[in-house]
């Protein structure tokens, strides 16, 4: 604290000067500050490895992390909201690395993150992130997917965000997945991106030098033939239990094929992808082809 040597010698009244001393000790601070502000959440639930992985990565490389997660699995709900019951957070300890704040919600992923940003931290992050979530988030997925609806709550709130998944459901590596997250927010911190927007990543899931590259992509489509099991109940009523789907990548001319390879693509080359995302979903074709549709 040099600065505040330098006006010791000024005869200040004493209540000014110590208000000048924090305020010097204030802008030697922020000048000083190292890491970002991030907001963690995700849909495998607050006791997932991929959770884990991520949060105590980025904390130990200086950050300041906040993690919100439901407090049990809840993939695929989408960015399903809770209204009709109460929504409960409760202090998570001894889970994560001790410099990071955690909290387990009841809600859904877009709950945790909603709940964080107007109810649990003191100040915006300057990022969301959410997962690593344990399986792909892929094409036509992120549509169901609440790793990245937890991301896009971010985004709806005006804040940049990434959602990160390993692309298998069977492998529990997650390290090259948290290494790449910390290059990436590393970089982000560095250059901040040009607008707002959320970064879907999916990494494949082996081993770190078998990585390609990094590969920004677009959206592709994947359509599931979906399986449902039709059973009888123990007092005799009729059941279905979706069982499983048939996954089929399905690839159709896009405005924007010239621009990128879709992120199904990349992961099948085993390159990271890197889909940037918004959440207006106005078509723009859809606005020229009605233009002199008559409807009354
Ligand atoms: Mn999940």
């Amino acid at each position: 604290m040099q600065s505040a040597t330098s006006y010791q010698s000024i005869d200040l009244p004493g209540r000014f000067e110590a208000e000048l001393g924090k305020l010097v000790r204030r802008i030697g601070a922020a000048a000083t500050k190292i890491g970002m502000k991030l907001l963690i959440s995700n849909d495998d639930g607050i006791y997932s490895e991929g959770v884990r992985a991520l949060a105590n990565g980025l904390a130990n490389s200086g950050h300041d992390v906040t993690v919100v997660c439901p407090d049990r699995e809840r993939s695929a709900t989408g960015h399903g909201l809770t209204l009709h019951q109460p929504i409960r957070a409760e202090v998570v300890q001894s889970v994560f690395h001790p410099a990071v704040k955690a909290w387990a919600c009841s809600g859904t992923p877009a709950d945790c993150v909603k709940l964080a940003l107007w109810a649990l931290l003191d100040s915006k992050p300057d990022l969301v992130l959410s997962g690593i979530n344990h399986g792909s988030n892929l094409g036509t997925d992120v549509l169901y997917s609440g790793t990245v609806s937890a991301a896009m709550e971010g985004v709806v709130e005006g804040i940049p965000a990434i959602a990160f998944s390993l692309t298998s459901f069977t492998v529990r590596e997650f390290a090259p997945a948290a290494a790449f997250a910390q290059r990436l927010v590393t970089q982000l911190e560095k250059h901040p991106l040009p607008e707002l927007l959320l970064l879907n990543v999916n990494v494949p899931a082996v081993a770190e030098a078998a990585i390609a590259g990094v590969a920004i992509t677009r959206q592709g489509i994947r359509r599931y033939v979906d399986v449902f099991e039709k059973r009888i109940d123990p007092r005799g009523k009729t059941y279905y239990w979706l069982a499983g789907e048939v996954l089929e990548d399905v690839e159709e001319p896009s405005e924007f094929a010239e621009y990128a390879i879709t992120d199904v693509e990349a992961n099948r080359q085993n390159y990271i992808s890197i889909t940037p995302l918004q959440y207006n979903l106005t078509s723009v074709r859809g606005l020229a082809a009605l233009k002199d549709w008559h409807c009354r």
